[in-house]
Protein backbone atom coordinates (compact mmCIF):
# COMPACT_ATOMS: atom_id res chain seq x y z
CA UNK A 1 0.00 0.00 0.00
CA UNK A 2 1.28 3.62 -0.71
CA UNK A 3 2.60 5.81 2.01
CA UNK A 4 1.20 8.84 0.64
CA UNK A 5 -0.49 11.58 2.82
CA UNK A 6 -2.51 13.82 0.45
CA UNK A 7 -3.07 17.01 1.52
CA UNK A 8 -4.64 20.44 -0.23
CA UNK A 9 -7.17 22.85 0.41
CA UNK A 10 -9.39 26.02 -1.14
CA UNK A 11 -10.27 29.43 0.54
CA UNK A 12 -13.65 29.70 0.67
CA UNK A 13 -14.06 32.69 -1.16
CA UNK A 14 -16.59 31.81 -3.37
CA UNK A 15 -17.42 28.72 -6.00
CA UNK A 16 -14.81 26.71 -7.48
CA UNK A 17 -13.93 27.15 -10.69
CA UNK A 18 -12.35 25.47 -13.62
CA UNK A 19 -9.20 26.30 -12.57
CA UNK A 20 -9.22 24.71 -9.65
CA UNK A 21 -10.55 21.82 -11.51
CA UNK A 22 -7.76 21.53 -13.48
CA UNK A 23 -5.21 22.78 -11.44
CA UNK A 24 -6.01 21.06 -8.66
CA UNK A 25 -9.40 19.05 -7.96
CA UNK A 26 -8.88 16.66 -11.38
CA UNK A 27 -6.23 15.29 -10.36
CA UNK A 28 -7.17 14.67 -6.50
CA UNK A 29 -10.16 13.15 -8.09
CA UNK A 30 -7.93 10.76 -10.14
CA UNK A 31 -5.53 10.11 -7.16
CA UNK A 32 -8.43 9.18 -4.66
CA UNK A 33 -10.21 6.85 -7.47
CA UNK A 34 -6.80 5.16 -8.11
CA UNK A 35 -6.02 4.62 -4.26
CA UNK A 36 -2.92 5.20 -4.51
CA UNK A 37 -2.60 7.28 -0.90
CA UNK A 38 -2.50 6.00 3.06
CA UNK A 39 -4.47 8.93 3.69
CA UNK A 40 -6.44 12.11 2.39
CA UNK A 41 -7.08 15.14 3.75
CA UNK A 42 -9.26 18.02 1.88
CA UNK A 43 -10.05 21.18 3.64
CA UNK A 44 -11.90 24.85 3.09
CA UNK A 45 -8.98 27.43 3.77
CA UNK A 46 -11.54 29.95 5.85
CA UNK A 47 -8.87 30.65 8.66
CA UNK A 48 -6.69 31.19 5.71
CA UNK A 49 -9.86 33.32 3.91
CA UNK A 50 -10.11 35.55 7.08
CA UNK A 51 -6.40 36.98 6.89
CA UNK A 52 -7.78 38.97 3.79
CA UNK A 53 -11.66 38.79 4.16
CA UNK A 54 -11.49 39.79 8.20
CA UNK A 55 -13.97 42.96 7.47
CA UNK A 56 -15.93 40.11 5.59
CA UNK A 57 -17.08 37.21 7.73
CA UNK A 58 -20.46 36.62 6.19
CA UNK A 59 -19.06 36.16 3.12
CA UNK A 60 -16.43 32.85 4.38
CA UNK A 61 -19.43 32.08 6.35
CA UNK A 62 -21.62 31.01 3.23
CA UNK A 63 -19.18 29.99 0.51
CA UNK A 64 -18.48 27.29 3.34
CA UNK A 65 -21.11 25.12 1.90
CA UNK A 66 -20.43 26.01 -1.73
CA UNK A 67 -16.72 24.83 -1.79
CA UNK A 68 -18.04 21.58 -0.36
CA UNK A 69 -20.81 21.07 -2.45
CA UNK A 70 -18.01 21.58 -5.67
CA UNK A 71 -15.85 19.05 -3.55
CA UNK A 72 -18.91 16.51 -3.22
CA UNK A 73 -20.07 17.28 -7.10
CA UNK A 74 -16.33 16.70 -8.49
CA UNK A 75 -15.96 13.65 -6.76
CA UNK A 76 -14.35 13.40 -3.84
CA UNK A 77 -15.67 10.56 -1.46
CA UNK A 78 -15.95 11.10 1.94
CA UNK A 79 -15.65 8.01 2.76
CA UNK A 80 -12.25 8.02 0.96
CA UNK A 81 -11.35 11.79 2.40
CA UNK A 82 -11.14 13.61 5.20
CA UNK A 83 -13.28 16.89 4.72
CA UNK A 84 -12.84 19.25 7.06
CA UNK A 85 -12.97 22.77 7.95
CA UNK A 86 -9.96 24.69 9.04
CA UNK A 87 -11.05 27.08 11.49
CA UNK A 88 -12.24 24.12 13.73
CA UNK A 89 -8.90 22.58 14.11
CA UNK A 90 -7.20 24.73 16.87
CA UNK A 91 -3.85 22.77 16.72
CA UNK A 92 -3.27 24.31 13.47
CA UNK A 93 -3.25 27.96 15.05
CA UNK A 94 -0.78 26.83 17.55
CA UNK A 95 1.16 25.17 15.08
CA UNK A 96 1.45 28.36 13.35
CA UNK A 97 2.75 30.57 16.03
CA UNK A 98 5.57 28.26 17.29
CA UNK A 99 6.52 28.23 13.08
CA UNK A 100 6.86 31.58 13.31
CA UNK A 101 10.03 31.51 14.96
CA UNK A 102 11.68 29.73 12.19
CA UNK A 103 10.53 32.22 9.41
CA UNK A 104 12.41 35.97 9.12
CA UNK A 105 10.14 38.77 7.92
CA UNK A 106 12.54 39.26 4.82
CA UNK A 107 11.94 35.68 3.88
CA UNK A 108 8.26 35.98 3.70
CA UNK A 109 8.97 39.69 1.53
CA UNK A 110 10.28 37.55 -0.75
CA UNK A 111 8.17 35.05 -1.50
CA UNK A 112 6.85 35.77 -4.86
CA UNK A 113 3.01 34.77 -4.55
CA UNK A 114 2.46 36.95 -0.76
CA UNK A 115 4.15 40.19 -3.44
CA UNK A 116 1.59 39.18 -6.07
CA UNK A 117 -0.96 38.58 -3.82
CA UNK A 118 -0.47 42.10 -1.73
CA UNK A 119 -0.35 44.11 -5.09
CA UNK A 120 -3.98 42.51 -6.30
CA UNK A 121 -5.64 43.09 -2.71
CA UNK A 122 -4.10 46.97 -2.70
CA UNK A 123 -2.36 46.12 0.25
CA UNK A 124 0.65 48.45 1.10
CA UNK A 125 3.40 47.90 3.71
CA UNK A 126 3.78 51.10 4.52
CA UNK A 127 -0.08 51.83 4.84
CA UNK A 128 0.66 51.63 8.57
CA UNK A 129 -0.69 55.02 9.17
CA UNK A 130 -3.73 54.04 7.39
CA UNK A 131 -4.61 50.81 9.78
CA UNK A 132 -6.84 48.53 8.13
CA UNK A 133 -7.62 50.85 5.19
CA UNK A 134 -4.35 49.66 2.58
CA UNK A 135 -2.11 48.60 5.26
CA UNK A 136 -0.70 44.88 5.24
CA UNK A 137 -2.54 42.82 8.13
CA UNK A 138 0.06 40.71 9.80
CA UNK A 139 -2.47 37.50 9.55
CA UNK A 140 -2.15 37.80 5.94
CA UNK A 141 1.15 38.19 5.63
CA UNK A 142 1.55 35.69 7.50
CA UNK A 143 -0.43 33.28 5.55
CA UNK A 144 2.74 31.15 4.56
CA UNK A 145 3.50 29.83 7.63
CA UNK A 146 -0.18 28.95 8.63
CA UNK A 147 0.24 27.07 5.32
CA UNK A 148 3.12 24.99 6.68
CA UNK A 149 1.46 24.02 9.90
CA UNK A 150 -2.02 23.11 7.54
CA UNK A 151 0.32 20.78 5.98
CA UNK A 152 2.76 19.31 8.45
CA UNK A 153 0.02 18.86 11.14
CA UNK A 154 -1.30 16.22 8.90
CA UNK A 155 2.35 14.94 7.55
CA UNK A 156 1.18 15.90 4.23
CA UNK A 157 3.99 14.42 2.00
CA UNK A 158 2.17 15.12 -1.51
CA UNK A 159 0.39 18.15 -2.00
CA UNK A 160 -1.94 19.09 -5.24
CA UNK A 161 -1.53 22.76 -6.08
CA UNK A 162 -1.76 24.76 -8.81
CA UNK A 163 1.52 26.32 -9.31
CA UNK A 164 1.32 29.64 -7.63
CA UNK A 165 1.02 27.52 -4.69
CA UNK A 166 4.93 26.00 -5.71
CA UNK A 167 6.52 29.22 -2.94
CA UNK A 168 4.58 27.99 -0.58
CA UNK A 169 5.49 24.11 -0.75
CA UNK A 170 8.96 25.95 -0.71
CA UNK A 171 8.49 28.03 2.65
CA UNK A 172 6.66 24.89 4.38
CA UNK A 173 10.18 22.46 3.11
CA UNK A 174 12.20 25.08 4.96
CA UNK A 175 10.02 25.02 7.85
CA UNK A 176 10.38 21.93 7.97
CA UNK A 177 13.80 21.53 7.49
CA UNK A 178 14.43 24.17 10.40
CA UNK A 179 12.32 22.51 13.05
CA UNK A 180 14.05 19.37 12.35
CA UNK A 181 17.42 20.62 12.59
CA UNK A 182 16.99 22.42 15.87
CA UNK A 183 14.48 20.32 17.63
CA UNK A 184 15.28 16.85 16.26
CA UNK A 185 13.82 15.00 13.29
CA UNK A 186 9.99 15.27 13.70
CA UNK A 187 8.05 16.73 10.86
CA UNK A 188 7.63 15.20 7.15
CA UNK A 189 8.38 17.30 4.14
CA UNK A 190 5.87 17.69 1.34
CA UNK A 191 5.99 17.86 -2.26
CA UNK A 192 3.91 19.77 -4.72
CA UNK A 193 2.10 18.01 -6.72
CA UNK A 194 1.48 19.95 -10.29
CA UNK A 195 -0.70 19.49 -13.08
CA UNK A 196 1.56 17.36 -15.94
CA UNK A 197 -0.26 19.61 -18.56
CA UNK A 198 1.72 23.00 -18.72
CA UNK A 199 -1.84 24.94 -19.70
CA UNK A 200 -2.93 23.36 -16.43
CA UNK A 201 -0.64 24.60 -13.65
CA UNK A 202 -2.18 28.35 -13.88
CA UNK A 203 -5.50 29.06 -15.99
CA UNK A 204 -6.03 32.24 -17.38
CA UNK A 205 -9.34 33.84 -17.24
CA UNK A 206 -12.36 34.25 -19.85
CA UNK A 207 -10.73 37.29 -20.17
CA UNK A 208 -7.02 36.45 -21.13
CA UNK A 209 -5.63 37.99 -17.99
CA UNK A 210 -2.98 35.88 -16.39
CA UNK A 211 -4.97 33.66 -13.89
CA UNK A 212 -8.47 32.41 -13.39
CA UNK A 213 -9.23 33.83 -10.05
CA UNK A 214 -12.53 34.27 -8.10
CA UNK A 215 -10.57 38.05 -6.87
CA UNK A 216 -10.42 38.96 -10.46
CA UNK A 217 -14.04 37.76 -11.38
CA UNK A 218 -12.74 36.22 -14.68
CA UNK A 219 -13.89 32.92 -13.89
CA UNK A 220 -16.18 29.71 -15.06
CA UNK A 221 -17.70 28.16 -11.83
CA UNK A 222 -17.88 24.45 -11.85
CA UNK A 223 -21.42 24.86 -10.42
CA UNK A 224 -22.83 27.40 -13.33
CA UNK A 225 -25.51 26.83 -15.88
CA UNK A 226 -24.92 25.24 -19.18
CA UNK A 227 -26.32 28.80 -20.28
CA UNK A 228 -24.42 31.32 -18.38
CA UNK A 229 -21.44 29.14 -19.34
CA UNK A 230 -22.49 29.37 -22.98
CA UNK A 231 -22.61 33.32 -22.87
CA UNK A 232 -18.89 33.43 -21.06
CA UNK A 233 -17.19 30.94 -23.26
CA UNK A 234 -19.07 33.17 -26.43
CA UNK A 235 -17.31 36.34 -24.69
CA UNK A 236 -14.37 34.77 -24.44
CA UNK A 237 -10.51 36.02 -25.12
CA UNK A 238 -9.31 34.86 -28.25
CA UNK A 239 -6.76 36.37 -30.91
CA UNK A 240 -7.20 40.30 -31.75
CA UNK A 241 -5.29 39.93 -34.65
CA UNK A 242 -7.53 37.36 -35.96
CA UNK A 243 -9.96 39.90 -37.14
CA UNK A 244 -11.38 38.40 -40.90
CA UNK A 245 -11.91 34.79 -41.35
CA UNK A 246 -8.99 33.73 -43.66
CA UNK A 247 -6.19 36.16 -41.55
CA UNK A 248 -3.92 33.81 -39.75
CA UNK A 249 -4.65 33.01 -36.09
CA UNK A 250 -2.02 32.70 -33.18
CA UNK A 251 -2.61 29.91 -30.71
CA UNK A 252 -0.19 31.40 -27.67
CA UNK A 253 -1.59 33.99 -25.36
CA UNK A 254 -5.42 32.63 -27.13
CA UNK A 255 -7.53 31.66 -24.43
CA UNK A 256 -9.41 29.26 -26.46
CA UNK A 257 -6.83 26.84 -27.25
CA UNK A 258 -5.22 27.31 -23.59
CA UNK A 259 -8.93 25.97 -22.66
CA UNK A 260 -8.69 23.64 -25.37
CA UNK A 261 -5.04 22.55 -23.99
CA UNK A 262 -6.50 21.75 -20.48
CA UNK A 263 -9.93 19.75 -21.59
CA UNK A 264 -9.96 18.28 -25.22
CA UNK A 265 -9.00 14.93 -25.67
CA UNK A 266 -8.97 13.07 -29.08
CA UNK A 267 -11.89 11.19 -28.71
CA UNK A 268 -13.86 14.59 -28.29
CA UNK A 269 -13.00 15.13 -32.13
CA UNK A 270 -14.91 12.31 -33.09
CA UNK A 271 -17.63 13.14 -30.37
CA UNK A 272 -17.68 16.53 -31.82
CA UNK A 273 -15.78 17.51 -34.47
CA UNK A 274 -15.18 14.56 -36.77
CA UNK A 275 -13.31 17.04 -39.74
CA UNK A 276 -9.95 16.77 -37.43
CA UNK A 277 -8.27 13.79 -35.85
CA UNK A 278 -6.63 16.06 -32.98
CA UNK A 279 -5.71 18.94 -31.23
CA UNK A 280 -2.65 19.71 -33.76
CA UNK A 281 -4.30 19.29 -36.65
CA UNK A 282 -7.51 21.99 -35.30
CA UNK A 283 -4.12 24.33 -34.68
CA UNK A 284 -2.56 24.33 -38.02
CA UNK A 285 -5.67 25.29 -39.35
CA UNK A 286 -6.40 27.76 -37.15
CA UNK A 287 -2.67 29.14 -37.80
CA UNK A 288 -3.23 29.05 -41.62
CA UNK A 289 -6.20 30.85 -41.34
CA UNK A 290 -10.04 30.18 -42.50
CA UNK A 291 -11.05 29.18 -39.29
CA UNK A 292 -13.46 31.34 -37.12
CA UNK A 293 -13.16 31.86 -33.49
CA UNK A 294 -17.04 31.28 -33.09
CA UNK A 295 -16.47 27.11 -34.38
CA UNK A 296 -13.69 27.19 -31.84
CA UNK A 297 -15.34 27.85 -29.12
CA UNK A 298 -18.76 25.92 -29.70
CA UNK A 299 -16.26 22.83 -29.69
CA UNK A 300 -14.71 23.76 -26.26
CA UNK A 301 -18.47 24.99 -25.08
CA UNK A 302 -19.30 21.55 -25.76
CA UNK A 303 -15.92 19.68 -24.48
CA UNK A 304 -16.53 21.26 -21.33
CA UNK A 305 -20.19 20.56 -20.97
CA UNK A 306 -19.35 16.69 -21.21
CA UNK A 307 -17.22 17.32 -18.43
CA UNK A 308 -18.91 19.26 -16.33
CA UNK A 309 -22.72 18.14 -16.67
CA UNK A 310 -21.70 15.04 -14.34
CA UNK A 311 -20.42 17.54 -12.13
CA UNK A 312 -23.57 19.90 -12.46
CA UNK A 313 -26.60 16.59 -11.92
CA UNK A 314 -24.47 15.07 -8.95
CA UNK A 315 -24.16 18.89 -7.17
CA UNK A 316 -27.78 19.18 -7.60
CA UNK A 317 -28.20 16.09 -5.36
CA UNK A 318 -25.98 16.85 -2.80
CA UNK A 319 -28.17 20.40 -2.61
CA UNK A 320 -31.19 18.65 -1.92
CA UNK A 321 -29.77 17.75 1.54
CA UNK A 322 -27.53 20.26 3.17
CA UNK A 323 -27.84 19.18 6.63
CA UNK A 324 -25.94 15.98 5.28
CA UNK A 325 -23.02 18.62 4.34
CA UNK A 326 -22.47 19.96 7.40
CA UNK A 327 -22.44 16.46 9.05
CA UNK A 328 -19.55 14.89 6.32
CA UNK A 329 -17.59 18.28 7.43
CA UNK A 330 -18.35 18.12 11.01
CA UNK A 331 -17.09 14.35 11.05
CA UNK A 332 -14.11 15.32 8.95
CA UNK A 333 -13.56 18.12 11.24
CA UNK A 334 -13.18 15.42 14.40
CA UNK A 335 -11.37 13.24 12.70
CA UNK A 336 -8.88 15.77 11.19
CA UNK A 337 -7.99 16.88 14.59
CA UNK A 338 -7.52 14.06 16.25
CA UNK A 339 -4.06 13.32 14.02
CA UNK A 340 -3.22 16.89 14.26
CA UNK A 341 -3.34 16.68 17.97
CA UNK A 342 -1.17 14.15 17.78
CA UNK A 343 1.54 16.09 15.70
CA UNK A 344 1.06 18.62 17.85
CA UNK A 345 2.01 16.69 20.70
CA UNK A 346 5.19 15.25 19.35
CA UNK A 347 6.13 19.18 18.30
CA UNK A 348 5.81 20.01 21.91
CA UNK A 349 8.02 17.16 23.22
CA UNK A 350 10.30 18.20 20.53
CA UNK A 351 10.48 21.87 21.84
CA UNK A 352 10.72 20.42 25.32
CA UNK A 353 7.33 22.19 26.23
CA UNK A 354 5.44 19.09 27.24
CA UNK A 355 6.19 19.59 31.00
CA UNK A 356 3.46 17.82 32.83
CA UNK A 357 3.86 14.72 30.43
CA UNK A 358 7.75 15.02 31.22
CA UNK A 359 8.44 12.75 34.52
CA UNK A 360 12.11 12.87 33.98
CA UNK A 361 12.21 16.83 34.04
CA UNK A 362 9.71 16.94 37.31
CA UNK A 363 11.73 14.01 39.09
CA UNK A 364 15.64 15.71 38.28
CA UNK A 365 14.16 18.96 39.31
CA UNK A 366 12.30 17.37 42.58
CA UNK A 367 15.93 16.19 43.37
CA UNK A 368 17.96 19.23 42.99
CA UNK A 369 15.83 21.20 44.63
CA UNK A 370 15.98 18.49 47.65
CA UNK A 371 19.54 17.77 47.63
P1 LIG B 1 -8.57 33.73 -4.31
O1 LIG B 1 -8.66 34.73 -5.39
O2 LIG B 1 -9.52 33.93 -3.16
O3 LIG B 1 -7.13 33.49 -3.85
P2 LIG B 1 -8.30 31.51 -6.06
O4 LIG B 1 -9.23 31.42 -7.22
O5 LIG B 1 -6.88 31.92 -6.28
O6 LIG B 1 -9.01 32.39 -4.96
P3 LIG B 1 -7.50 29.52 -4.11
O7 LIG B 1 -8.49 29.03 -3.14
O8 LIG B 1 -6.47 30.52 -3.70
O9 LIG B 1 -8.31 30.09 -5.37
O10 LIG B 1 -6.74 28.28 -4.79
C1 LIG B 1 -7.01 26.92 -4.45
C2 LIG B 1 -6.19 25.96 -5.29
O11 LIG B 1 -6.53 26.04 -6.67
C3 LIG B 1 -4.68 26.21 -5.24
O12 LIG B 1 -4.03 24.95 -5.26
C4 LIG B 1 -4.38 26.95 -6.51
O13 LIG B 1 -3.07 26.74 -6.97
C5 LIG B 1 -5.39 26.33 -7.47
N1 LIG B 1 -5.78 27.31 -8.49
C6 LIG B 1 -6.48 28.45 -8.28
N2 LIG B 1 -6.64 29.12 -9.42
C7 LIG B 1 -6.03 28.39 -10.39
C8 LIG B 1 -5.86 28.53 -11.82
N3 LIG B 1 -6.35 29.58 -12.45
N4 LIG B 1 -5.19 27.57 -12.49
C9 LIG B 1 -4.68 26.50 -11.86
N5 LIG B 1 -4.81 26.29 -10.52
C10 LIG B 1 -5.48 27.22 -9.79
MG1 LIG C 1 -5.51 32.20 -4.44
Amino acid sequence: MSSKIILTGDRPTGRLHIGHYVGSLRNRVAIQNAGDYAKMFVFIADAQALTDNFDNPEKVRQNIIEVALDYLSVGLDPDKVTLFIQSQIPELTELTFYYMNLVTVARLQRNPTVKTEIQMRGFSAEGEEQAFGSGLPVGFFCYPISQAADITAFKATDVPVGEDQKPMIEQSVEIVRAFNRIYGETLVEPKAVLPSNEACLRLPGIDGKAKMSKSLGNCIYLSETAEEMHKKVMSMYTDPLHINLSDPGHIEGNTVFTYLDAFCRDEHFGLFWPEYANLDELKDHYRKGGLGDVKCKKFLEKILNAELEPVRARRKEFEKDIPAVYDILKKGSLAAEEVAAKTLDDVKKAMKIDYFNDADLIREQAARFNM
